[in-house]
């Protein structure tokens, strides 16, 4: 095949899948080479890629059969001149100047990552309603639920669940404008139009998308010119009734320096969080792991146990216990043997050692009233004398730290107090960490107490 031919070929494919379809999918495909039955074409994004041979392989392949031309393979090799928005932030530099490129559709709704899928999303308790919500968003009718905004902390898959609304909605829908990026892209892209003087082309395109899904917004906390600018288009595209997806680590309330007007109209849609993992979660999420995994290296080999060793040893988030597999498959290819408990106690040492010891915020009340000789019902009382406020400070400050308990529980855990005093207490030690030696050692020793 020649590049003529390929051009012929993608003729044909037009009038197969359509003007649309073939906008946004085959026409940014360049040839490179076809040698040997393996046909080589550049795309934008692995995401890209990975549609386009998922849904049109079997077509380029049949229309090159009429062209008498046999296809065994096609491989897809990403051109990097291309941005996209969700590109790291260390690639920003190299993004071409104007901005108008971001309307380009394909850089828009790419660059997804192809794992997270609702398919691959496993559901359990601490995630049902995240999931429930992310699932209606993605019917693309969801007019109650704008914005959807989704909290939880590191690793408990709110990416994974914009990923897979992304994925969704443009299958649906091709010809929607779903524009997934991080509140730090967003950022990024901002500051940048402001440089080059694109504003207008900014405002433009981002208040032209259908979906518009921004992750991470805790990053924007503080920074108030972005915030500002994230505020018009949020109440732009919502008085279109276009649909948002916000995440954060923290519930709106809890976003420290975020505009007190943002976050009354993050929270005037709905609100969800994902909650730690349980027990079954972390073992269903290695199953289907391990089961996909199966499905390329059908030889894997996994004794009874090891499985649910880990998914009660690993408790702190998901991210880690994935890596913990990744390395076992590794490991078990590499030698080429069955993974056993030993194995993966081995070989996991240094994970499971920092996930060994969970403390409670139990432990931390116990230990602080010991430390500072201090009763459990003065941490408790109103009593806000400094000799008891402080400890009970330091206490709210290792809990926030040390446990995944969100300020309204730490709250209520100290006697039924606001949210507000604990994000005060927090705030306070962390200042007076940085100018009072005691403060800081005390800090550094419970610490080593509780984690010992
Ligand atoms: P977050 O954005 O909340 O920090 P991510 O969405 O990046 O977390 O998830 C971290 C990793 O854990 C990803 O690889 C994701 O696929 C995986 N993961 C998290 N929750 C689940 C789940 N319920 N089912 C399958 N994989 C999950
Ligand atoms: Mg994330």
């Amino acid at each position: 095949m020649t590049k003529k031919i390929w051009a012929q070929l993608s003729e044909r494919l037009e009038k197969i899948v359509g003007k649309n379809s073939f906008q946004t999918w085959i026409k940014p495909l360049n040839f490179i080479s076809y040698e040997d039955g393996l046909l080589e074409l550049t795309v934008t994004t692995r995401f890209q890629g990975d549609w386009v041979s998922r849904n049109y392989g079997d077509e380029i392949k049949g229309q090159a059969m009429r062209l008498g031309l046999k296809i065994d393979r096609i491989e897809f090799k990403i051109k990097d001149n291309q941005i996209s928005l969700t590109e790291p932030e260390k690639s920003l530099p190299q993004v071409p100047t104007k901005v108008q490129t971001l309307s380009n559709k394909n850089t828009l709704g790419a660059s997804l990552d192809s794992r997270f899928t609702f398919e691959r999303f496993v559901v359990g308790k601490p995630n049902e309603l995240a999931h429930a919500a992310a699932r209606r968003v993605s019917t693309g009718d969801s007019a109650a639920f704008n914005p959807l905004f989704l909290y939880g902390g590191v690793g408990l898959g709110k990416t994974h669940l914009m990923h897979a609304i992304s994925v969704e909605l443009q299958h649906m829908s091709p010809d929607l404008k779903v524009v997934y990026l991080s509140a730090e892209q967003f950022m990024y892209r901002f500051i940048q139009a402001l440089r080059d003087k694109q504003m207008m082309n900014f405002k433009e395109i981002f208040r032209s998308v259908d979906v518009l899904m921004v992750d991470d917004v805790q990053f924007i906390a503080g920074k108030e010119s972005t915030q500002d600018e994230f505020f018009h288009t949020f109440n732009a595209l919502i008085d279109q009734k276009k649909q948002i997806v916000i995440s954060a680590d923290r519930a709106p309330g809890e976003i420290d320096g975020l505009e007190e007007r943002i976050r009354s109209r993050l929270q005037c849609g709905l609100v969800v969080d994902l909650h730690p993992t349980d027990y079954e979660l972390r073992l269903g999420i290695l199953q289907e792991k391990v089961q996909n995994y199966r499905l390329k290296y059908t030889d894997l080999d996994i004794a009874n146990g090891v499985l649910e060793f880990l998914a009660h040893k690993i408790t702190t988030n998901v991210r880690v216990l994935e890596g913990a597999l990744t390395r076992l498959f590794a490991f078990s290819s590499l030698v080429g043997r069955q993974i056993t408990l030993d194995m993966a106690q081995e070989s996991l040492a240094d994970i499971l050692r920092a996930s060994d010891r969970k403390v409670t915020m139990d432990e931390i009340m116990k230990k602080i009233c010991h430390y500072y000789n201090v009763r459990m019902s003065d941490l408790l009382s109103p009593r806000r004398s400094r000799n008891i406020a402080r400890p009970r400070q330091m206490a709210m400050y290792l809990s926030k730290n040390m446990t995944s308990r969100s300020y309204p529980e730490i709250g209520k855990q100290f006697g039924n107090r606001d949210h507000t005093t604990v994000m005060h207490a927090v705030k306070k030690i962390e200042e007076l960490k940085s100018q009072d030696s005691q403060v800081s050692d005390d800090a550094e020793l419970l610490r080593r107490m509780l984690e010992a």
